[in-house]
Parts: C-alpha cells; sequence; structure tokens
C-alpha cells in the first residue's frame, strides 16, 4: 500500500517547482559576498528571493533577514531585542507576555531570559486553545518590552486574534512616554503562512518568524521580518552577511527556494486555502460521526489543514496505528507531558479532556487528494474501533 502523508504541519512536502529553482542555483559556483561575476550571480538571486518574501509580507526588502529556520528566527527576535533593550536601560527590569501555547523555540528561549532575569508572564489559552485580547491588555506593565503570540498554533490549529492583540499593544504603545521602554509585537507566524494572508504591518508586528519548510520549501532556510528600525542585537555575529543582522555565508540554494515558494503562494495561497478548507470539512463531517472520537475546535478558527483528534487510546498509540497502517500523522501525546513538544498545547487548554487522553494531529494542504482525505476517513473509522 503506498503511504499516505497527512503531517504538512510538521513539514509540507517540497513543491517540484521549488526543488527546480534550487537545483539550479545549487550548481553555481561562488560565495554570494564574492565580487567577481559568480558571486554576484549568486547575490542577485538572493535579492530576487528577498523581493518575494517582501512582496508575500507586503514589506520592505529590507526588513527581510535570511535565517536557518523559523527557530533561529524566533530566538534571534527574542533575545535580539530584549539585549538592545537591556543595552539601553540596564538599570530596569524587563518583561515579556506571552502566550501559553508558544512553540517550543519562543517557549524554551523564553525560559532561558528568565534566568537571565527577564520576568515572563504567561498568557493562557480558552477551551479554543485562544489567547484573549483583553487578557493581554491586562498583562502588559509599563516594563513589558515584548508582547510574543504565535498566530496560529502548530498542534491544535488555533488562529490567533492577531489583528485584536496588534490593536491592544497599538493602544499600550500610544500610551508610552519618550523615556519608557520600547513595545514590541513578536508574532511566530510558521503554521499560517500556507494558508492565511500574513500581513504584519497591517497588524502593527515588528518582528515575524517563517520557515520555508512549512510553505512547500526546503527544511534548514527561514526568516526573521524586522521592522526597520527595531532595537535589536544580532545573534549571530561575523562577516556581516544579511546587513548585519545575521552573519554568516548565505544558504543561497534554500533562500532561492523559500523565494520561489513565497512567489507560488503569492498566486496560489488562496486557492489552496479555499481547497484545503474544503477537505477539512468533509473530514471533520466523517471524524465527528465516529464514536469515540472527539475534535478538536469548532468555532471556525482553525487553520484550513489542521485538524486535531482525541480518540479513546493515547496519542501515540492512535498515531502508531496509522503508520502501521500507512498514514503519517502526528501524536500529541498525554501520557509524558512535558518531555513531548506537541504535549505542552495540551496541557495549557482549561479543558482537561484533551490533554489526559491526548491525540493525533492531522495535517494536509496543497497535494492533498479528495480520495486520500475519503481513505483517511474510512481507515480511521476502522482503527478507532479496533
Ligand atoms: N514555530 C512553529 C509554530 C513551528 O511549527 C515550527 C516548526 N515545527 C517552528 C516554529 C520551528 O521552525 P523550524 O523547523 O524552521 O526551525
Amino acid at each position: 500500500m503506498s503511504r499516505l502523508y497527512f503531517d504538512y504541519a510538521a513539514s509540507t512536502p517540497l513543491d517540484p517547482r521549488v526543488k527546480e529553482a534550487m537545483d539550479q542555483a545549487a550548481m553555481t559556483a561562488g560565495n554570494p559576498s564574492s565580487l567577481h561575476a559568480s558571486g554576484r550571480m549568486l547575490r542577485e538571486k538572493i535579492d530576487r528571493a528577498r523581493q518575494s518574501v517582501a512582496e508575500l509580507l507586503d514589506v520592505d526588502e529590507t526588513e527581510v533577514i535570511f535565517t536557518s529556520g523559523a527557530t533561529e528566527s524566533n530566538v534571534a527576535a527574542l533575545d535580539g531585542i530584549v539585549r538592545a533593550a537591556r543595552a539601553s536601560r540596564p538599570e530596569k527590569r524587563l518583561r515579556i507576555a506571552a502566550g501559553a501555547i508558544e512553540h517550543s523555540s519562543v517557549s524554551a528561549t523564553l525560559a532561558q531570559l528568565r534566568e537571565y532575569g527577564i520576568a515572563i508572564d504567561n498568557v493562557p489559552v480558552d477551551a479554543d486553545g485562544r489567547v484573549s485580547p483583553e487578557d493581554i491588555a491586562k498583562a502588559i506593565t509599563p516594563d513589558t518590552i515584548i508582547v510574543c503570540v504565535m498566530w496560529a498554533n502548530n498542534v491544535l490549529g488555533s488562529i490567533q486574534p492577531i489583528a485584536e492583540i496588534g490593536g491592544v499593544v497599538a493602544a499600550a504603545r500610544a500610551k508610552r512616554g519618550p523615556k519608557d521602554p520600547p513595545l514590541l509585537f513578536v508574532c511566530d507566524a510558521v503554521q499560517a503562512m500556507s494558508t492565511q494572508p500574513v500581513l504584519p504591518r497591517q497588524h502593527g508586528i515588528d518582528a515575524l518568524s517563517l520557515s520555508a519548510h512549512k510553505m512547500y520549501g526546503p527544511k534548514g532556510v527561514g526568516a526573521l521580518y524586522l521592522k526597520r528600525g527595531t532595537p535589536f542585537a544580532p545573534l549571530i555575529t561575523g562577516g556581516g552577511q544579511e546587513s548585519g543582522r545575521r552573519s554568516g555565508t548565505e544558504n543561497v540554494a534554500g533562500i532561492v527556494g523559500l523565494g520561489r515558494a513565497a512567489d507560488l503562494l503569492l498566486v496560489e495561497r488562496e486557492t489552496d486555502r479555499e481547497r484545503t478548507a474544503a477537505l477539512r470539512a468533509g473530514l471533520v463531517r466523517e471524524l465527528r460521526a465516529i464514536s469515540g472520537l472527539e475534535v478538536f475546535g469548532d468555532d471556525g478558527r482553525q487553520l484550513p489543514g489542521t485538524v486535531f483528534v482525541s480518540g479513546r487510546e493515547n496519542g501515540d498509540v492512535m498515531a502508531m496505528k496509522f503508520d502501521v497502517a500507512g498514514m503519517a500523522v502526528s501524536a500529541g501525546s498525554a501520557c509524558d507531558a512535558g518531555s513531548r513538544k506537541n504535549s505542552s498545547a495540551l496541557a495549557a487548554l482549561p479543558d482537561r479532556k484533551f490533554f489526559e487522553k491526548g491525540g493525533i494531529r492531522i495535517s494536509f494542504g496543497r497535494f492533498t487528494t479528495e480520495q486520500e482525505i475519503r481513505t483517511l476517513a474510512a481507515q480511521t473509522k476502522k482503527l478507532v474501533r479496533q
């Protein structure tokens, strides 16, 4: 039996059109910092990719920094903003308000910053896995320098009220005087990029992370949008690439892949979103009819390509059964909360039922067919009865 892939939230398949662009770039000798023709050719490719990402986000090219992926983008944003703020206000206590279900690249960085004396205010989520803008407003104090909330959660698929949170941050910012620290909005948009219009300027976002391998590009490359003028101390220093904000010889083939993936999204994202949402609607209808299965979130504000379901068995066992049946899904397990990335989002939910049982995340997108979804639904019916 051929294997079916329903783990797009872990990593999307590489679009063959992206691979073609990458192959060409990978075969060009040279270093993009070199002044000879080969170097200049590679530099041009990077510049073009930067234009593509900037166009996708509707930001200026100078505000796009290429990184090794969203883990680095998140760490660089949080750490870089904190170190810049500390340098200008060494005597002040600094605070960060963050959502309770952030990705581990954010939560682990926050835990480290806490050890360095930064106070972290965790903002809870509701039963739908959503942070409330009112709670964000309450968490902001005069010492808060960052509000950090992801665009959409990687386990539950819950889309956060980013526009409203942006409004809350803007209102709090407007009350600050010239001597107060700046208040910045940091957003991890990794899971939203493939289906949502992610436009950081519209929501007053100062720093935003994305990853190529969640938008049909290659693994190991991503970008950080950093609004012009944002006080920032670079995480990786050295040769001064990326205008001094991220040193190291550029991953040209990866960056070209990210650029091509961005070009494709600009044209195809709307169609992808509609098609994926239709697949989700059909799948959820089928899954809800299976007794013993519970589908997370039904308020219509989930990512179109992500469905989290809980069954009678724990998530690991369910995921293994699916794997044996030839279908790749991810486990969101209850039994070993804390040691697994997937569990922390479940642990933060006020409703314990999804946490206690755990469950599986089914995720899909551009290349998923209706037939594959039908097979998945039929197999799920069998597997949960076994
Ligand atoms: N944030 C979120 C929400 C993610 O889902 C991921 C990938 N699992 C990351 C950050 C990290 O991205 P990368 O794999 O590019 O380091």
